[in-house]
């Protein structure tokens, strides 16, 4: 081991200029012990800060050798370069360089934040500095609050929070009034008695004065190096008091960037709000629409239900395009008592539909009217307001009664009072026995006028004919529908001698609704995401400007010790926290939307889904992080010394 602590040799340090590069250091080199006190001396321009940044492996040399403790600094990676300030280096600037927006105590105690001091240990050690800079009762104080000369011993106090057994001080009481400048000296003084090697960089002889030794550099060279003080002095070095370093605490650190994430946040309001817009919104149509989504299928699909979902309805011919179905007479009456003793049956009705002339006194329109028998009522699952249905009398006798639905009993009965009233349809007349209700929304036209008769009436005498147009068979509770289908259509094929007619269940309906509504709802979900990318960009572009204006916040961070990760994840976690929040803006404003919406239609509500609000979190986080990436990497790939020197 040298017996040197620091040791440059040969160092230049040059600089891109335009085309070319000026050499700033020209082969500088330089011995300091531990516990030297000592001043580096030189005119404005002359080379001392790139020296000084170079000491304090804030900065590399172009060329030459720097080894702090035996140990080579050119070799080192930059998260090495931050362990080896945040380890041995305390830096005091000119302007102090403190964080506006903290306070003195969390300003001092920053730097162990990265070094892994528990919270309770960083908040002793940082109030006991402040304490012992004379700056007692004025930890919550910001730094705007605090005199030039308060600043700068808060700025000593971090310098020292990890120890800062090396003071680098450049120009530390340029903006001091001499009074303050002499205090941050006596200061300076007593921690070299201490055991702190220090080295001030200044312009000024008079404080150069004051120290053991006096570099003097002029255009990036060293003039003199003299020793002002005996030698002697310099055994009686001690290690100065060490801290205790606790490594990694992740979670530290993490509360660190979010705690300053929220700062961001906060000191940027009206910002944050309008960055969130795009993301609010985003979110807010994602889980409005799924919601919607949600609650129209469910709302299509009970009213499908309603009708029954176990009934197989039996169509005649191959398929829906078989152009030979209206010639097929093979559904008949003896299929109805065939069907009627399965097992799996419940009940069923026949159905034969055709659109006729109704008339009642002087009132003459059109209606649908269809043949059905006398469970008609309970397969279709219809509900009767008034009268009564079919009775199997009804039926057996071809009575001339009919039900009519209620758009009817508004069209043909000014009072209301249907039943036992006789109507024309066609050229038949029969007696209302019935009013079945008409159920809003759901399909078919809700205006249109229905009317039902006993098949065997309408086959006789309406029709002319006595085969169906089709069945309808409601399965008995608790038979599989799939498997009653398949005894239905080989009993029918028996009877018939051939396979003339098709079947189909409801089920198959509600599939057809769901994937049609899963369709719909996957589209405008794929809208409401475009959105979101949008609100996406949003952030991005705000975060690039939120890193270009902390430029100086991150080389402050990065000089007492920050480590790369620490910066990517600070910036990474004030996007994905400014994402979540507009998440749950986002979900609160649907749930308000939702509330709304039932004010406004009754008849079925939006169904917010907690996998809705979940993916919603999701989708916020990842847009957090992956458009938060890109700021967040260039922010931690900043050069210190860059960010340091913007204002
Ligand atoms: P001092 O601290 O002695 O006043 P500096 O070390 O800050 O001087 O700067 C010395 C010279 O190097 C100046 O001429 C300055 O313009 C130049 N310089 C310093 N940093 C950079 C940089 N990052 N890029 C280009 N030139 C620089
Ligand atoms: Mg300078």
């Amino acid at each position: 081991m040298s017996e040197f602590l620091l040791e440059l040799n040969d160092v230049w340090r040059r600089f891109p200029s335009g085309d070319e590069e000026v050499a700033v250091l020209t082969s500088v080199s330089l011995q300091i012990r531990a516990g030297e006190m000592l001043a580096i001396m030189g005119a404005s321009g002359s080379g001392k800060s790139t020296l000084m940044n170079i000491l304090g492996a804030l900065d590399q040399a172009s060329q030459g050798n720097y080894r702090v403790a035996g140990r080579e600094v050119s070799h080192l990676s930059k998260d090495e370069l931050a362990t080896l300030r945040r380890e041995h280096f305390g830096f005091i600037f000119q302007r102090y360089h403190l964080l506006p927006h903290l306070s003195a105590l969390d300003n001092v105690a920053m730097p162990a934040v990265y070094a892994g001091m528990p919270l309770g240990e960083r908040r002793e050690r940082a109030s006991y500095l402040l304490a012992r800079l004379g700056l007692a009762g004025k930890e919550l104080f910001r730094p705007s609050q605090l005199s030039g000369g308060q600043q700068q011993r808060v700025s000593i106090a971090r310098a020292l929070m990890n120890g800062g057994a090396i003071i680098l001080a450049d120009e530390p009481t340029g903006a001091l009034d001499s009074h303050s400048g002499a205090e941050v000296m006596r200061i300076l003084k007593e921690l070299h008695a201490a055991g702190h090697t220090i080295i001030i960089v200044t312009h000024d002889p008079a404080i150069a004065a004051q120290t053991e030794r006096v570099i003097e550099i002029r255009d990036g060279a060293i003039l003199h190096d003299h020793q002002t003080t005996s030698a002697a002095v310099l055994p009686t070095y001690q290690e100065p008091p060490a801290v205790r370093r606790s490594g990694v605490a992740t979670w530290a650190r993490f509360m660190e960037a979010f705690k300053m994430a929220l700062l961001a946040m906060l000191s940027n309001r009206l910002r944050t709000l309008l960055t969130m817009l795009g993301i609010i919104i985003g979110i807010t149509s994602v889980v409005s629409i799924i919601a919607i989504g949600e609650g129209a299928r469910n709302y299509v699909l009970n009213d499908i239900r309603s009708i029954g979902t176990n009934t197989i309805t039996v169509y005649r011919g191959k398929d829906w395009s078989d152009d030979k179905a209206s010639s097929i007479r093979t559904l008949v009456a003896g299929d109805l008592k065939a069907l009627a003793e399965e097992s799996y049956v419940d009940s069923l009705t026949p159905e034969t539909n055709t659109t006729l002339r109704i008339r009642y006194r002087n009132i003459d329109t059109n209606a649908t009217v269809s043949g059905v028998g006398e469970s008609f009522v309970q397969v279709r699952g219809k509900n009767l307001i008034e009268g009564t249905g079919f009775s199997a009398d009804h039926i057996r006798q071809q009575e001339q009664v009919v039900l009519i639905d209620q758009n009817t009993r508004r069209k043909l009965f000014a009072d209301g009072a249907a039943i036992g009233k006789v109507i024309l349809i066609g050229t038949v007349p029969a007696m209302v026995i019935g009013v079945i209700e008409v159920k809003e929304g759901g399909f078919g036209n809700s205006s249109s006028l229905q009317m039902w008769l006993p098949y065997t009436t309408a086959g006789s005498r309406l029709f002319g004919r006595s085969y169906f147009d089709s069945l309808v068979v409601r399965v008995r509770e608790g038979q599989p529908t799939a498997l009653a289908e398949q005894a239905l259509t080989q009993l029918l094929q028996q009877r018939h001698g051939q396979k003339d007619f098709f079947t189909h269940n409801i089920d198959e309906i509600l599939k057809t609704v769901e994937n049609t509504s899963r369709t719909l709802t996957l589209l405008l979900t794929l809208i409401a995401v475009i959105s979101l990318v949008v609100g996406g960009i949003g952030v991005m572009n705000i975060m690039l400007v939120s890193v270009t204006e902390r430029t100086r916040e991150i080389g402050i961070r990065m000089a007492v010790g920050a480590r790369q990760s620490d910066v990517l994840q600070q910036f990474l976690t004030e996007a994905v926290l400014v994402c979540l929040v507009g998440g749950l803006i986002g979900v609160l404003l649907s749930y308000a939307i939702s509330v709304l919406f039932s004010l406004f239609v009754q008849k079925w509500q939006m169904q917010l889904s907690l996998t809705a609000i979940l993916l919603a979190f999701l989708c916020s986080s990842l847009i957090g992080v992956l458009f938060g990436y890109l700021p967040a990497r260039n922010a931690a790939r900043l050069n210190p010394i860059d960010a340091l020197a913007r204002e």
